[in-house]
């Protein structure tokens, strides 16, 4: 979710912080760079990992009343932040409130901040499939149905049944059905916070999931950068073809701005490597993206998304 500044300056400059009252512990100028798989960028104006719903309700509301931007970070796999940082509101959904997951018949339900392979893990082990292939994923459940998060095997949104979200004045609702939409690497969630989530899956035996399930990592390992944590993934695969080979067929693997570089073997990921910056990493990916447009004549599309 990103809710944009309605004008003016917002609140906080002079005495004291909007959020003093609120009862939840708010950093200033918290840095997000070890909050980010990449590990560049600026700090967070704001930043709080509320208890419960309730505290976030209040930080939410508060956001709003004074027109301060707010955005929430997951596992921060899919992100890039400027150097300057982020002048707003940076929420972590890391508390045990929003990680929970707990299996009942063939539903599974996951808070926004549980680890997506703690989630496949789960529906694993109680012989729920559907989500197994998604076991190489980085990142958070609320980051993965944001992004409709997926691959070969199938994505998230395939199994969603109903999302619990909070909306810009801190109401939580509930979204299901037609409120619902996941297309490819994408849904309508960008407009709320979510807070949780409801999956069917289907009952299958575990031993057979548990050997697809591990196949599918091995696979994911060969397939993503190893022995490397500071990487992020360039560009959505375009219709009927991958980001990789025609970043390799425009010749674009090469390019190297500053510190960032292009991760040899697979050339859809770009390596932060030590000393390197955010701007080398924006620029490194407008870099591949243009000559990818220049000779093959395709616009990729960017999955890391700058902030
Ligand atoms: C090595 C590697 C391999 C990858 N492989 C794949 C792959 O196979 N398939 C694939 O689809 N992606 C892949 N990705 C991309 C990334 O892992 C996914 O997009 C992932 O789902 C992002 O989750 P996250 O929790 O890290 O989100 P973040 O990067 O923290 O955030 C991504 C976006 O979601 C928003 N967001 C996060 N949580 C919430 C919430 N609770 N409410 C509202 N908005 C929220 C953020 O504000 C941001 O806009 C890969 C990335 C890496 C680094």
């Amino acid at each position: 979710m990103s809710v944009k500044a309605a004008g003016g300056d917002a609140a906080g400059s002079g005495e004291g912080s909007p959020f003093d009252d609120l009862g939840v512990a708010v950093g200033l100028a918290e840095p997000l760079a070890p909050h980010t798989w990449l590990g560049v960028g600026g700090p967070a104006k704001w930043f709080c990992e509320p208890v419960d719903v309730a505290a976030l309700g209040r930080v939410v509301k508060r956001c709003q009343e004074h027109s301060i931007p707010l955005r929430v970070i997951g596992g921060g796999s899919n992100v890039l932040v400027p150097a300057a940082g982020f002048a707003g509101m940076v929420v972590r959904l890391s508390a045990p409130a929003f990680s929970a997951i707990a299996v009942e018949g063939t539903t599974l339900q996951a808070g926004a901040g549980a680890k997506l392979v703690h989630v496949v893990a789960a529906a694993v082990q109680a012989g729920l499939s559907g989500l197994e292939t998604l076991v190489g994923i980085p990142g958070t459940v609320g980051g993965a149905l944001v992004g409709n998060a997926g691959g070969r095997g199938g994505d998230i949104g395939d199994t969603v049944r109903t999302v619990t979200a909070m909306t810009a004045d801190g109401t939580v609702v509930e979204r299901t059905g037609a409120d619902l939409t996941f297309g490819s690497r994408w849904s309508n969630l960008d407009d709320v916070i979510v807070i949780g989530c409801r999956l069917v899956l289907e009952a299958e035996d575990t031993d057979l999931l548990t050997k697809r399930m591990q196949k599918r990592w091995i696979v994911d390992r060969t397939e993503q950068p190893a022995g490397v944590r500071t990487v992020a993934m360039m560009f959505k695969d375009p219709h009927g073809s991958t980001a990789e080979a025609l970043v390799t067929q425009a010749g674009a693997r090469d390019i190297r701005v500053g510190e960032a570089s292009i991760h040899g073997p697979r050339s859809n990921y770009v390596v932060a490597q030590p000393g390197c910056t955010s701007d080398d990493v924006r620029l490194l990916v407008e870099q591949v993206r243009a000559r990818v447009r220049e000779r093959l004549g395709v616009e990729l599309t960017p999955q890391i998304e700058l902030w």
